[in-house]
């Protein structure tokens, strides 16, 4: 970061700041409670205690049974976890549906599982609309009887746009089909009652939603059919082997607790703050265009494309005002691919290449908006004054 030291963080959907009461309820695990949690003794015992409480409050966050809640590393783990299980538990069905929008978490692992598995498999990735959405009919048509499982995000990491996970997970049990949602960037956001949505297996993870990196759980659905990733130690109870990230999980069960807490302040705070941002940008900026959904949409995310202009160019004139957000074009060996969410979208590529995900949390105010909409407008006059693209359109 150059020329000041404010920092306006306005990235949350890549990952989030540890909640200062986090933090404070994870130190002592750091320090005099350091016992292993499966210890016989009362000072392990402790630990084990306290892991056990974490558990409880993750469950309530999402109205599941702490049975049902399997810590892991991250929500990449959680993500493949799940899926490998659903296959290996039905090795005579090779068919998985998904979406082209899905985290690489999930995209990549269904376009690897022939290397890793030695079977071959087939992948169907469902289309979206040009907001975002998915249609119902499509996705119940594409269920076969070959098909495994069902992998769908809650919510999108780029545009916030949010599936009918209700409906999708009722059509695929109605369907026998295992039902998995990735829902790393829903769980905190929305609220979430898996009494009520009958998914199999959920994953979450800590780092986006104020718990550290490094933690993420698994929610397996009793009776669900299971086979670990991790095989090792009886951790767990066998479903995962090694021993656990203590601090993290007891962090992360503290960030569900405040997440419940703070579940109204999202949809209404957090809601507000984002609307004004968008609606600033969209009124004060000529050639800006929302992308996803415009209510069906997590309350933290704008995903604003800025025509003619190249996102990571943004991006770093942002930064000189210590302005933190993502672009939707990620660089790679040297040149630069428009998100495949955008480009699933049809987003044209002078918007795409030009997409800026503002995503928003608790901690951020007024004034820090404000402060972005007064230099918002400059930074993209200044380049599209350079941009040829901009001249000549
Ligand atoms: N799924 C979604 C939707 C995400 O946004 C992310 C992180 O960006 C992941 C999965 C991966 O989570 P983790 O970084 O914990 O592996």
């Amino acid at each position: 970061m150059s020329g000041t030291d404010r920092v306006i963080y306005m990235d949350n959907n890549a990952t989030t700041m540890v909640a200062p009461e986090v933090l404070e309820t994870m130190l002592p695990y750091f320090s005099e409670l350091y016992g292993n949690p499966s210890s016989m003794h009362t000072f392990g015992g402790q630990v084990g205690k306290a892991v056990s409480d974490a558990r409880g409050r993750i469950a309530e966050l999402i109205n599941a049974d702490p049975e049902e809640i399997i810590f892991t590393s991250c929500g990449t783990e959680s993500d493949s976890t799940a899926i490998l299980a659903a296959l290996q538990a039905q090795p005579e069905k090779r068919h998985i549906v998904t979406t082209r929008v899905e985290h690489p978490a999930v995209k990549n692992l269904c376009s690897s599982l022939d290397s890793l598995t030695g079977h071959k498999h087939r992948v169907t990735e469902l289309p979206v609309e040009s907001d975002g959405t998915i249609d119902l009919q499509r996705f119940e048509d594409s269920l076969e009887d070959e098909t495994a499982i069902a992998s769908v995000m809650w919510a999108n990491n780029e545009t916030g746009v949010i599936f009918p996970i209700e409906e999708m997970a009722k059509i695929a049990k109605s369907r026998g089909v295992f039902f998995h949602t990735d829902a790393v960037q829903a769980v905190g956001k929305i609220p979430i009652d898996l009494a009520r949505v009958p998914v199999d297996f959920l994953s979450i993870s800590g780092h986006k939603l104020h718990a550290p990196k490094g933690v993420g759980v698994l929610y397996v659905r009793k009776r669900t059919p299971f086979v670990p990733f991790l095989i090792g130690g009886h951790q767990e109870h066998g479903r995962r082997g090694g021993t656990e990230n203590v601090a993290s999980i007891i962090g992360l069960g503290k960030a569900c607790e405040l997440a419940a807490r703070h579940l109204v302040k999202e949809n209404t705070t957090v809601r507000a703050l984002r609307d004004k941002l968008e609606k600033g940008l969209l009124a004060k900026i000529p050639n800006a265009l929302l992308n996803g959904h415009k209510t069906a949409r997590l309350p933290n995310t704008a995903n604003i494309s800025f025509e003619y202009v190249e996102g990571e160019a943004i991006l770093l004139h942002m930064d000189r005002y210590g302005i933190c957000a993502s672009s939707g074009s990620a660089c790679t060996s040297g040149s630069l691919e428009p998100s495949h969410v955008l480009r699933a979208m049809g987003v044209p590529f002078t918007a795409a290449h030009g997409s800026i995900r503002y995503s928003l949390s608790v901690y951020n105010n007024e004034d820090e908006v404000d402060f972005v909409l007064e230099k918002m407008p400059g930074i993209i006059a200044n380049l599209r004054a350079m941009s040829p693209f901009w001249q000549s359109r």
